[in-house]
């Protein structure tokens, strides 16, 4: 059984750190954060369901945690944008051991000073079935410098950070029976947001449209197509396909478009814009180029063109 919900807030609080732009965090009725001049703030927020985004069963609550707030600290990464605060909403079962409490807001609490974000407030339910985290991050970027997902133009080409399948492949290995190991599928149990990168890409303005891969290539490709009113051409060879398991395998084709949660950036840049071909230490890899009919075709690797449907992940569906 949790503590009751005063006891989990204050040992909560007292384990969350601050920034110097937050005024006032947990403990009061609002959280108070300042605003420079001369900078947009970004807000992200990002449900975490027990039975939909994790398991209980598969996923360590330190694991949870950190996945949690990453799904928040990437969208941030997407826009170019530094993170500095981020609030919890959490509603846990009755029954619910402390420990799992306590594990949850360490894997949360690390990842948040990894990256110098302050746990600045939330709320605390009794949740009637499972587990719901909700995370809410704010950032901020110099006034509309955002990297948006509508500026693609034709012509542009068509990058990934990393690489990408990761994620799905540890999935799919539960989903047959086995027990992957966290340290055989780094991306899936302890991903990273790639804030570094999206900044420097901002910075530089290298990048003129760019997403976060949470729901798969794909998907989120689709994304940037409809929001700039462009299509793409991708090429199957050159996708960058995360290695998994014991023996380091490259992850199937299926994965590598469609498979969510790698939390790696795409993002467009104008043709001949030099893009450098490592940044912070992750791989930057071409896949494509943008084009003005509004359609995905994938070159695969017989050079054979197909259409290319969006089959991420999607709720209800
Ligand atoms: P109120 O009733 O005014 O909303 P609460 O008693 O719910 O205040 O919360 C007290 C303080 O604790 C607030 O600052 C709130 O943001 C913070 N808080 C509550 N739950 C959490 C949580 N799960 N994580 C972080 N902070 C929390
Ligand atoms: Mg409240």
């Amino acid at each position: 059984m949790p503590l009751s919900e005063r006891s989990v807030i204050s040992r909560i609080r007292r384990k969350a750190r601050s920034t110097p732009l937050l005024i006032c965090g947990i403990g009061d009725d609002c959280a108070v954060q300042r605003v420079a001049t001369g900078f947009d703030v970004l807000v992200t927020t990002d449900f975490c369901i027990e039975g939909v985004h994790f398991r209980r069963e598969w996923h360590s609550p330190q694991v949870v945690g950190r996945r949690c707030l990453t799904r928040g600290l990437s969208d941030i990464a997407a826009m170019g944008g530094k993170p500095v605060t981020a609030f919890l909403s959490l509603a846990i079962p009755r029954k619910l051991p402390q420990k799992w409490v306590d594990g949850f807001v360490k894997g949360l609490l690390a990842t948040a000073r990894e990256f110098k974000t302050a746990l600045a407030g939330g709320d605390t339910s009794e949740s009637p079935a499972g587990i719901d985290a909700d995370i809410v991050v704010t950032g901020y970027v110099p006034r509309g410098q955002a990297v948006l997902r509508s500026g693609a133009r034709p012509g542009d080409e068509i990058y990934v950070t990393g690489a990408l399948g990761g994620s799905a492949a540890a999935l799919q290995e539960f989903l047959a029976g086995r027990r992957p190991k966290p340290r055989d599928f780094p991306r899936h149990f302890a991903p990273s947001a790639r804030v570094a990168i999206g900044r420097f890409l901002r910075e530089r303005r290298m990048a003129s449209s760019m997403i976060d891969l949470s729901d798969g290539l794909s998907t989120d490709l689709t994304h940037i197509c409809e929001e700039s009113g462009v299509g793409a051409e991708i090429s199957a060879a050159e996708i960058p396909r995360a290695r998994v398991g014991r023996r380091a395998s490259p992850v199937s084709l299926a994965q590598a478009l469609h498979g969510g949660e790698d939390y790696e950036l795409l993002f467009t840049a104008r043709a001949g814009k030099r893009i450098p071909a490592r940044i912070a230490d992750v791989p930057i890899g071409r896949i494509g180029h943008i084009t003005g009919q509004r359609r995905i075709v994938l070159v695969d690797e017989n050079g054979s063109r197909m259409r290319l449907r969006p089959q991420g992940w999607e709720h209800f569906r």
